[in-house]
């Protein structure tokens, strides 16, 4: 399995690095096992996603409030949310090779998608055996019996170690929304329903991390919880599933025949939730999870009214009454989105000439760079017009100005940095040489990444031209 998934990514993990989108991390130090550092490209990737989540769930919604809540958190938080105790997975060591797995995950891989592996650790082990599960790195059948391992990275606050400085790296951003619910409703006065929506890293201590950036132990979420009236959230978990769905689609432009929603089994779900489902990407390596959609009940807060006995109650003015509200969660991993969007838009494509391109078939609001400036030649007036062309337009996109090599090399750069139009400035444009097409002065030859047809635009109107197509 592992020596498949690594062939199916590999190419894009080189593209990534050839063309500085991801880069392994502490290369020069020989690395650090599962960490990536995203390049010049990558980080404009991911910026613009943080964006285009912000804006369509937080900024744009009149019912939904923002917010930035700290990684370090007293530990209380953890308890009162089980992470303290619960927050674990079935760690299974080889007694061969002494290497550790997840027993899940090798249950999942030898029986296959639509399995259903269980929680309870007993179980797990008898299923082990009975389905004769293999090590993967020395192919014994021997290994010991599941036991808990808490995800949860540990460090210690203040100058001097020992017990009661011990506190954890929050593994999501979804209690400091919780632990914020009684500040938000005292201070802001939101009127139910509304949404607490926030960005922020978050770190789990995985056992079997991989798959590129599918699973790392440091990552950044983009979490959305949504409060509503009890006996409301079944209606409001159905409505966030569609809106998640339809934002996929529409707007990030991901092909409908690679994800499916799949609604968990009720002996898949917490204890606490009446409902859960993920959106699920087919990767390179299979269907895998890109977003999980929850109803929490008023679980979280329930808990956290207990611990820390501060009432975490609504009052609703114009039905005068009290409740703890329930809570439906639509959260998703940015790397993850992004991972989907890189494998999404990767293509090598056969053109009319027997070459061969890579290109990334971004959607134009995602892609790092929005156009590229391609003056014909490097000197004199082609060039002078190209470099006005760009100073005007990098104030308002992110635009990339090239002169060096070939034009058909250029063409293939930002084909593969996934830009969706380059602009070329040659002899036409400005008017001036032998056999110049006068009907072409003052205009542009605009090239579109995935058709390769061109446009002519007049210098004038580009600004506009741009603005209409990559927002
Ligand atoms: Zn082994």
């Amino acid at each position: 399995m592992a020596k498949k998934v690594q062939d199916a990514l590999k190419d894009l993990v080189s593209l990534c690095k050839r063309r500085g989108f991801i880069f392994p991390g502490s290369e020069i130090y020989d690395g650090l096992a599962n960490t990536w550092d995203y390049g010049p490209y990558g980080s404009e990737l991911k910026r613009n996603i943080k964006d285009l989540w912000w804006r369509k769930f937080v900024a744009s919604r009149p019912d939904v409030l923002g917010l930035d809540s700290s990684i370090l958190l007293n530990p209380k938080v953890w308890q009162a949310s089980g992470h303290v105790g619960n927050f674990s997975d079935p760690l299974i060591d080889c007694k061969a090779c002494h290497e550790r797995f997840r027993a899940d995950h090798l249950l999942e891989e030898k029986l296959g998608e639509g399995c259903t592996v269980g929680k309870n650790f007993q179980d797990i082990a008898a299923m082990i055996v009975e389905n004769q599960i293999e090590c993967p790195s020395c192919g014994k059948k021997d290994f010991t019996e599941p036991r808990a391992f808490n995800l949860m990275f540990q460090t210690e606050i203040g100058v001097v170690e020992g017990a009661g400085n011990k506190v954890y790296l929050r593994p999501e951003t979804a209690q400091g929304i919780f632990i914020n619910f009684r500040n938000i409703i005292d201070n802001v006065r939101p009127k139910m329903p509304f949404g607490v929506g926030q960005i922020g890293k978050s770190f789990r201590n995985e056992i079997t991390p991989g798959n590129f950036i599918f699973r790392t132990r440091e990552f950044e979420q983009m979490e959305l919880e949504f409060f509503c009236e009890p006996g409301t959230e079944v209606e409001w978990y159905g409505y966030w599933k569609k809106f998640c769905m339809n934002w996929l689609l529409q707007d990030l432009g991901i092909t409908s025949k690679k994800l499916r929603m799949r609604e968990h089994a009720p002996e898949e779900l917490s204890h606490y939730s009446n409902g859960t489902s993920d959106v699920e990407y087919e990767f390179p390596f299979g269907w895998g999870e890109l977003w999980g959609i929850a109803s929490r009940t008023d679980f979280d807060l329930t808990q956290h009214q207990k611990e820390s006995k501060v009432k975490q109650e609504y009052f609703d003015p114009i039905a005068n009454k009290r409740y703890i509200p329930y809570v439906v969660e639509p959260s998703l991993g940015v790397d993850r989105l992004l991972l989907v969007l890189l494998c999404d838009a990767y293509d090598v494509e056969k053109l009319s000439d027997g070459e061969e391109r890579v290109v990334l078939h971004f959607h134009p609001s995602v892609a790092p760079v929005k156009a590229a400036v391609l003056p014909l030649v490097k000197k004199g007036k082609v060039k002078e017009v190209a470099e006005s062309i760009f100073q005007n337009l990098i104030s308002r996109f992110n635009v990339e100005y090239d002169e060096t090599q070939s034009i058909g090399k250029r063409y293939r750069r930002q084909d593969e940095l996934g830009t969706p139009y380059c602009i070329t400035v040659d002899f036409d444009t400005i008017g001036e040489g032998d056999d110049v097409d006068l009907s072409k002065k003052g205009k542009v030859t605009i090239r579109d990444r995935d058709t390769m047809q061109q446009e002519l635009v007049a210098i004038e109107d580009l600004e506009d031209w741009l603005a209409k197509r990559v927002r």
